[in-house]
């Protein structure tokens, strides 16, 4: 009798897993086949930072002010700035950031009056050494002209 009780439950077990396989393969598709196909991702969501454009000049909007380093609780950010003739105030030169150590508090984003940093939308990164995520903000947002 146990073995045709086995039998009835395995038998039913079977139906019941496929009849779930069969309605989950009529329904909408929600994943994609990454990395040949991405997602946008929402507009809440939060990348390392980045420098954002000014549209009027085509460069950057810092003052190199330092709120952001300073407003930094894990001293990710460093900032560089220096005069030059006929510009007022001072020119960034240097906007490195520290990704290995950084929490994705927004401290920095929230202080940076000027709104001259943001997230970006970056999640697939990927590399070989902690180095590789010592990022050049200055030299990315150059070249993504
Ligand atoms: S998000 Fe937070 S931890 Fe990351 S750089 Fe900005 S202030 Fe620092
Ligand atoms: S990014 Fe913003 S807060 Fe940081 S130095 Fe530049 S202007 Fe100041």
């Amino acid at each position: 009798m146990a073995y045709f009780n086995e039998i009835f439950t395995g038998t039913k077990s079977l139906f019941v897993g496929l009849g779930i396989t069969i309605k989950e393969f009529f329904k909408p598709v929600v994943t994609v086949q990454y990395p040949h196909e991405t997602i946008t991702m929402s507009a809440r969501f939060r990348g390392h930072i980045e420098l954002t454009r000014d549209l009027d000049t085509g460069g950057n909007k810092c003052i190199v002010c330092g709120m952001c380093q300073k407003a930094c609780p894990s001293g990710c950010i460093t900032v560089e700035g220096e005069k030059r003739e006929g510009v007022k105030g001072k020119v960034l030169t240097v906007y490195r950031l520290d990704f290995t150590k950084c929490s994705l508090c927004g401290m920095c984003v929230e202080s940076c009056k000027p709104s001259a940093i943001d997230f970006s939308k970056d999640y697939n990164l990927a590399g070989p050494s902690r180095e590789a995520y010592v990022f050049d903000l200055l030299k990315r947002l150059e070249e993504q002209r």
